[in-house]
């Protein structure tokens, strides 16, 4: 690759081609001890020009206005300062489907993907039904239900109007918008009542399990960036099973599942409090990719 090539715009140097921007870009993320920085630095390049990589190479020598620079400089120093890539650019995977995030929502995790293959695997995922994800956030795992699973009909909530417009924007970005109701509320409340008693097959809930004297030790983009609410699971990181397990039973008609993603090392106490409860057994309990038991579904029993 060649040196950096520079034009003079007033009295500033700013890159004048593709690949002297980013070479540059590239430099503001390591100096900044960003570890993926040749991939980051294509990402960020990609959003603030509207490009594809491939120019890169194809066209390195392509011209580059200085206001475009300014722009994507810009995305470079928020990366800098730790700014999740996600937040930056604005889209996540999940399920191979882009999802709108903002720091209203948390980041979906290639792991909570195995919520919804534990309901891909159930009886429900071919049937007429009615299904609810419980802090939806993104809406990542409502909106995949709703694609995944046609018979469905989904329920979403969120205690957070803002994290509510996200899941929206999502639903309708996939043309699910018909398929789920949106309830602004905390945990099952918003559902709770006699309108949907014994009705629901599938509840999925990715919930705040970061132990509470934990979240200051996440890593910066965690900490400084993503939603407390959506990470900090109080005591233990248990508290909010306790209300997802206080709170579905009388909604899930037996043979219903509940399908919760959990924390490292919580497994052994959760299962100790369903066989406390005796209103579930545990179904399946699923690892991660670092072997780390992640996913448990239980089955309402009669
Ligand atoms: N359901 C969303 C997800 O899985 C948000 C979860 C949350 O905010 N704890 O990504």
């Amino acid at each position: 690759m060649e040196t950096d090539t520079t034009a003079l715009h007033g009295s500033v140097r700013h890159p004048a081609t593709l690949l002297s921007a980013y070479q540059r870009g590239m430099a503001i993320l390591e100096a900044a001890g960003v570890a993926n920085s040749r991939n980051e630095a294509f990402w960020l390049l990609e959003s603030g020009l509207g490009i594809s990589r491939l120019m890169v190479y194809s066209d390195p020598q392509g011209r580059i206005e200085p206001e475009e620079w300014t722009r994507t400089e810009s995305l470079f120093r928020r990366r800098a300062l730790r700014e999740p890539l996600q937040y930056i650019v604005g889209t996540q995977a999940f399920r191979g489907r882009d999802f709108l995030v903002n720091p209203n929502v948390l980041i979906p995790r290639p792991e909570t993907e195995l919520l919804i293959e534990e309901v891909l695997a159930s009886r429900f995922s071919t049937v007429r039904c009615h299904m609810v994800d419980v802090g939806t956030g993104s809406g990542c795992l409502a909106v995949s239900l709703a694609l995944d699973c046609p018979g469905a009909t989904v329920s979403a909530t969120d205690c957070s109007a803002p994290a509510l417009r996200v899941a929206r924007g999502n639903a309708q970005r996939h043309g699910v918008l018909r398929r789920i109701r949106f309830f602004r509320g905390e945990c099952l409340e918003p559902l709770s009542g006699r309108t949907f008693a014994g009705t629901i097959s599938a509840i999925v809930s990715n919930p705040p399990y970061i132990p509470a004297d934990q979240c200051d030790l996440l890593p910066p983009e965690v900490r400084a960036f993503e939603p407390r609410p959506a990470l900090d699971g109080g005591l233990n990181g248990l508290e909010f099973y306790d209300r997802l397990l206080a709170e579905s039973p009388s909604l899930l008609h037996p043979g219903g599942i509940l399908v919760m993603e959990m924390g490292m090392n919580q497994s052994e106490d959760i299962c100790r409090k369903v066989s406390d409860k005796k209103e579930f057994v545990v179904k399946t309990i699923r690892r991660d990719q670092a072997g780390i038991d992640r996913m448990i579904c239980l089955e309402r029993t009669s």
